[in-house]
């Protein structure tokens, strides 16, 4: 008989005594004090989680939907029974503070408000402070979907007051995407715990508080091994290089990307105030196909992809997210974007290109 050996036979299970760690450090890269939970599922089971254990009759939300995640979480609210009004930005676009606050004045008596961070779709950070002071100036909680954000720009949880972030290794953390976080203060707790909050669900996070109450031992159920060591792989790694230069090594890759793509004479987007850190996105010229570029890309090796939502297919997205936030993928990002420039025929100085992206570096 053959053989059959592989390293993953006999993986031991995850020790229960270290959920709590991982919960700690969490805690600690969120700079918060309020309960962290482990959700056993990729980041958006998490975001449906936060939804559903919300949602109910008599709850009044707003919504701020910048990308299909926040489409998702009003209907998610809506499903479980809450009144929910949502603001959609143009596509593609972040939603500005002046329409937040005005739709909240236009509507008193919401109790949550809930918001993307950065979005990876189309490359936009969304004004997370402003949003959450003119929430926490009505005494609405707020909700923030730091999926992709987290480690790629500063986040404050307690220091902006945040009442429920949610959080997931698998984008600037760099680790693994089959399991997720999320804190959730006293106020947030207080709207979660009612008599028909959801029980017995995977979804639940009033049975998720059970296990924090009863002393952050073993997770429910049969934790997926792999996925917490992985998660505490990364989290060694992300507390070696520190999140104050993994943030700063997110801010260069995205500078560095904005300078290279503005010496080609390519459309940015959005300013840099507007952008997010994660990925950077530019319009293709009129008359040519984002999916040439991203051919084209591919043909040199280079990994180009499309905006993703409604109207977004002219947009060319440069990911330097997490382990891509490096000088090597920018420069071979924006290369390969002027040179499928030149290819279709249009002007492109590769080599000014080339030492923008050396010189944001260097700085
Ligand atoms: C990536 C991401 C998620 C998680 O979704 P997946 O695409 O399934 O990884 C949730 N919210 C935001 C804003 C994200 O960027």
């Amino acid at each position: 008989m053959t053989e059959v050996w592989n390293p993953l036979y006999g993986t031991p299970v995850y020790p229960a005594k270290r959920y709590a760690t991982l919960a700690h450090r969490i805690g600690a890269a969120l700079k918060t004090d309020n309960d962290v939970l482990l959700v056993q599922a990729e980041a958006v089971v998490a975001l449906e989680a936060v939804a559903t254990s919300l949602a109910r009759p008599g709850l009044s939300a707003l919504n701020i939907v910048t990308s299909p995640y926040g489409g998702w979480f009003g209907q998610w609210l809506r499903r479980g029974g809450a009144d929910v009004i949502d603001i959609t930005a143009l596509p593609g676009l972040p939603i500005d503070a002046e329409t937040v606050s005005e739709a909240l004045d236009a509507n008193p008596g919401i109790h949550v408000l809930a918001l993307v961070h950065a979005e990876s779709t189309s490359g936009i950070l969304n004004p997370l402070l402003e949003i959450i002071s003119l929430a926490r100036a009505r005494g609405i909680a707020t909700v923030v979907d730091a999926v992709a954000s987290v480690g790629g720009h500063r986040l404050d949880v307690d220091g902006s007051g945040i009442d429920i972030a949610v959080i997931g290794p698998q984008k600037a953390l760099g680790g693994p995407a089959g399991v997720s976080a999320l804190s959730v203060s006293p106020r947030a707790w207080e709207l979660i715990l009612h008599d028909d909050a959801p029980r017995d669900s995977i979804l639940s996070l009033a049975d998720l508080k059970a296990w924090l109450d009863d002393g952050h031992g073993a997770l429910p159920g049969t934790p997926a091994p792999l996925e917490f060591f992985a998660l505490e792989a990364a989290l060694d790694r992300v507390e070696a290089e520190s999140i104050e230069r993994l943030i700063t090594r997110h801010e260069k890759a995205a500078s560095a990307s904005r300078a290279g793509l503005s010496a080609l004479g390519a459309s940015l987007w959005v300013p840099a105030e507007r952008a997010s850190n994660l990925v950077t996105t530019v319009s293709v010229p009129a008359g040519m196909e984002a999916a040439f570029v991203i051919r084209f890309a591919a043909g040199l090796g280079v990994e180009l992809t499309a905006g993703v939502g409604t109207n977004l297919s002219h947009l060319i997205r440069l990911n330097h997210t997490g382990p891509r936030a490096t000088f090597q993928i920018v420069l071979a990002g924006v290369v390969a974007y002027g040179e499928a420039l030149r290819q279709a025929g249009l002007p492109a100085d590769i080599g000014a290109a080339s030492e923008a992206v050396a010189k944001a570096y260097n700085a």
